[in-house]
Parts: C-alpha cells; structure tokens; sequence
C-alpha cells in the first residue's frame, strides 16, 4: 500500500502539473515569477475549463488524503478501494461498487 501510495502521489503531482501548464501557459517564465500566487491561482481558474478545474480539485483531495493516510478508502462504504482501480483511477473516491451503483438509473 505504501508503494502505491507514493506511485499514485507521484503521478497526481504530475498531472497536477500538466494541468497547471494548460492553464496560465501564456506568460514567460519571468511573468510567471511577477504574479502573486493568489492572482496565479485566478487567473489559473479563469483559463481552465470546468472539467480541468475539477480535476485540479479531485488531484488536490487525493493528495490531501494520501498525506493523511486516508487513501484508498471508499468514501461512501468505507471499504479499500481496489488496488486495480487506483492504478487506473488514483483520485478515486469510490469504490467500482459505489461508483456503478451511484451512476445506475433510478
Ligand atoms: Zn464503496
């Protein structure tokens, strides 16, 4: 679990930062520098689509909870989530059970 845990941080912190470039990429290095983090961070959410923002969100939430020590639980059952899907999937944050039984109809 350890192993996974700091596989799955490296590649939320990768995508984090891909995502990131997507955003504010238009600067210079050095314009970057001039920008206070708290305009960064606007200027990072006025250029992101939703879906890309929302992923930063869930990127950011996994991180928190791998530093936590609350990875790979199911938030809604509470059972581990499978190793499979947090290779596949490491911001989830439910189980493939709950995730099925959330999306089906009715
Ligand atoms: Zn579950």
């Amino acid at each position: 679990m350890e192993e996974l845990k700091r596989e799955a941080r490296r590649r939320l912190l990768e995508r984090r930062s891909a995502l990131i470039r997507l955003g504010p990429g238009r600067e210079t290095g050095e314009e970057r520098a001039g920008l206070a983090e708290a305009r960064f961070q606007v200027e990072l959410s006025l250029r992101l689509s939703e879906r890309d923002r929302h992923e930063l969100e869930e990127i950011d939430a996994a991180v928190g909870r791998i530093d936590r020590d609350a990875y790979g639980k199911c938030e809604s059952c509470g059972r581990a989530i499978g190793r499979q899907r947090l290779l596949a999937v490491p911001e989830a944050r439910l189980c493939l059970t709950c995730l099925l039984g959330a999306q089906a109809p009715g």
